[in-house]
């Protein structure tokens, strides 16, 4: 069965040995772990990981890859296909007697955050994630204060998770090409939040609206939501900008703003 790679739904083939012997080098996954793959294509990275007889569950939106797969991998008992949308799947249901899934996918870049997002809504059942993403979104899920990288992505991610980026992953490394730089990224969901986050609806507005202007300083890009007296209160300088702030400081602004009507 040949497959031609469909745009619409982010297919970029991995075809370079080296790199998937990379990502399983750095996965260290073991016989006894439950794992997740997300979008597994032809089998690129499902393949080897079937061979290590870990117990694997895949998620494929393409229902011709759904056959293709099913085809392939049919004599593998330890293997479930789930002919579904990442973005709408239950993840928890996989994790049974409190056990902890290890996830990976080579993502659909167009849906790479919304999916992360969701996947953190459960992070309690997460040992952790492997993914390959653009290069420039692992960038700034990593980024750190007084980085020009630093933004929201940064600050939401690495509430959830601890970050790292593994290596980069050149276009040719993909069937077709993408136009950009890939990388792999790990993120490990913390066992307790850094931070105390008494609401995360507001921890993402004050974060949201700090960055959407960030050459402003905090006075002004947080005046609609905080006023500068507060601001100082908290022991937040009110002349810097929103990249200048660490984790902490954007928890402590979120719950002063729960404070104010
Ligand atoms: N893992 C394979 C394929 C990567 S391409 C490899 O490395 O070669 C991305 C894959 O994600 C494709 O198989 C695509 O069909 C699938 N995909 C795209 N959107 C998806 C979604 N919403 N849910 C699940 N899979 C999706």
């Amino acid at each position: 069965m040949t497959h031609t790679p469909r745009k619409r739904f982010g297919q970029n083939f991995l075809h370079d040995h080296n790199i998937i012997y990379n990502i399983l080098s750095s996965i260290q996954a073991k016989p006894d772990e439950h794992w997740v793959e997300i979008g597994p294509g032809q089998g690129a990275l499902t393949e080897p990981l079937l061979k290590l007889g870990l117990r694997l569950d895949v998620v494929e939106l393409d229902r011709d890859l759904v056959a293709l797969l099913k085809d392939k991998f049919r004599q593998q008992n330890n293997l479930q296909i789930h002919s579904a949308d990442a973005l709408k799947f239950d993840f928890s249901t996989l994790a049974k007697d409190n056990e902890k899934l290890r996830i990976i996918g080579n993502l659909p870049y167009n849906i790479s955050t919304p999916l992360m997002f969701h996947l953190l809504d459960n992070a309690f059942c997460i040992e952790d994630m492997h993914f390959m993403l653009q290069k420039e979104v692992v960038d700034r899920i990593c980024a750190g204060p007084g980085s020009k990288k630093y933004g929201r992505l940064s600050v939401m991610m690495q509430y959830y998770c601890a970050t790292e980026l593994l290596f980069d992953v050149p276009p040719e490394s993909f069937d077709p090409a993408p136009k950009v730089m890939s990388a792999i990224v790990r993120l490990v969901p913390h066992q307790q939040p850094p931070v105390v986050v008494n609401d995360m609806e507001k921890l993402n507005r004050v974060v949201t609206q700090a960055f959407s202007q960030r050459r402003k300083t905090l006075r002004n890009s947080l005046k609609k939501l905080i006023d500068e007296e507060s601001i100082i209160t908290l022991n937040i300088d009110p002349t810097l900008r929103a990249e200048a702030l660490s984790l902490h400081d954007f928890a402590k602004l979120s719950n002063l703003l729960q404070e104010t009507p």
